[in-house]
């Protein structure tokens, strides 16, 4: 394990030890085929409930392993390393528990949160609209008292899991006159009458890691609102603070993936008499992928030390998103260029790996958003 993660506890190196063993011996060798297949994680996620890693970022109160924030860290870099849709479809079962751990009510939490951890239960984190993404305030699915309950209408698209989940997540408006102030969180159980998703969207990479768009008009009654009215917003900002130090994660776990992929390559392939790996333009290459990811984890691990503090982390979750979704961009096309034609080929790991990376500086706020984040905490000191 990195040098880095020294914070960790005993019981957490021991955790962490034993994810990698599952992730090598039983995640990372269905990549490949999953990418082929486009045929959904059900069995890689069915592996990490049975190792604890649905409930990782819950507390032991709600069935969670408790862990810390830098251990959850560590544990979503050891699965992103093994496949990328894997960690796609934990990361979003995590932003629709975070919802309703930050969120709910206590009631709400005992009766959802524990079978989330074990796996009985998947969860979906649905904010996106067609005409509200990078600015979700912006949404128009709207939820009006109906009878005792509510009536709750609208599409919500890209939403990871959203077709397979249990639960989703739904965030709608409940007073289009508060603007941010009216957007408030509902629990929608699978099978609702009136929910229908649709296919999974034909994605670039991430392709055993379904999104679906979810049309939606549901009568739901009254319990299902998570926590108080006009709550809604603050929770996806507060669950997407968490998220993006996950994406942060992700991003490590798979530029590792294309740097250890690269230093195989590179000691391995023989041109003009000697080792690619023994020529300086290619140790360069290696040394900026290696210094690239190492500031990547840094940061994200600054960030999950100010989450564990319980302090206000939203500058550092921005920053530690965007410079590790950009590195990991860095790192895998470079580890694609030193291995040079076989890289464009299906043969080997990088160009999935490369795909897969992708989305990461789009999605839970692109590049740019992350810029906005930090910009305004800069203008503001
Ligand atoms: C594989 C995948 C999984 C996803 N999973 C989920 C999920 O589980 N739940 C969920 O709710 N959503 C999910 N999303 C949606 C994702 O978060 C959005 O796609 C993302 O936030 C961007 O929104 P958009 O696509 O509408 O782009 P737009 O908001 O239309 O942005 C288009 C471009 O304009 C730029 N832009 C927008 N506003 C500004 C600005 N103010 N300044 C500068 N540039 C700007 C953006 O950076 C981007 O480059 C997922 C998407 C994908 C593809």
């Amino acid at each position: 394990m990195s040098g880095l993660f020294h914070m960790l506890s005993e019981e957490e190196r021991l955790f962490c030890d034993m994810l990698e063993r599952i992730v090598a011996e039983r995640i990372a060798p269905k990549a490949a085929e999953t990418d082929e297949t486009g045929a959904f994680v059900h069995d890689q996620i069915g592996v990490l409930a049975e190792a604890g890693m649905l409930g990782a970022n819950l507390p032991e109160d709600f069935g969670g392993s408790g862990v810390s924030a830098q251990a959850l860290l560590r544990a979503v870099e050891i699965v992103a390393a093994g496949c990328g849709s894997t960690v796609s479809a934990l990361t979003a079962h995590y932003l629709a528990t975070d919802s309703i751990l930050i969120g709910g009510t206590e009631a709400q939490k005992l009766a959802v949160l524990p079978k989330a951890a074990t796996g009985e239960m998947l969860g979906a984190f649905a904010l996106t609209e067609p005409t509200a993404g990078s600015d979700p305030a912006e949404m128009k699915a709207r939820a009006v008292r109906e009878g005792d309950g509510w009536r709750l209408k609208g599409t919500k698209c890209f939403i990871s899991n959203g077709g397979v989940a249990d639960f989703v997540v739904v965030y709608a408006v409940t007073d289009p006159e508060a603007r941010h102030r009216g957007i408030s969180a509902f629990l929608l159980p699978k099978g609702t009458p009136g929910f229908e998703p649709g296919p999974p969207e034909k994605t670039m990479g991430l392709k055993g890691g379904h999104v679906f768009t979810l049309n939606i008009d549901c009568h739901l009654p009254k319990n299902a609102l998570l926590g108080a009215e006009g709550q809604g917003f603050r929770t996806a900002m507060n669950v997407l603070d968490n998220g993006r130090v996950e994406v942060a994660a992700q991003c490590i776990g798979m530029a590792q993936a294309a740097l250890d992929a690269a230093k195989f390559y590179a000691q391995e392939r023989v041109i003009g008499g000697e080792a690619l790996s023994a020529k300086q333009g290619i140790r360069w290459m290696l040394a900026d992928m290696g210094v690239e990811l190492q500031a990547a984890r840094l940061m994200a691990l600054e960030a999950a030390r100010r989450r564990e503090l319980g302090e206000r982390f939203t500058d550092a979750a921005a920053m530690a998103k965007l410079k590790a979704s950009e590195a990991a961009g860095m790192v895998a096309d470079t580890a694609l260029q030193i291995h040079g034609g076989y890289g464009y080929t299906r043969d080997f790991p990088i160009e999935r790996i490369t795909r897969d990376l992708r989305i990461m500086r789009i999605y839970e706020g692109s590049s740019e958003i992350q810029r906005n984040i930090v910009a305004g905490h800069l203008l503001a000191q």
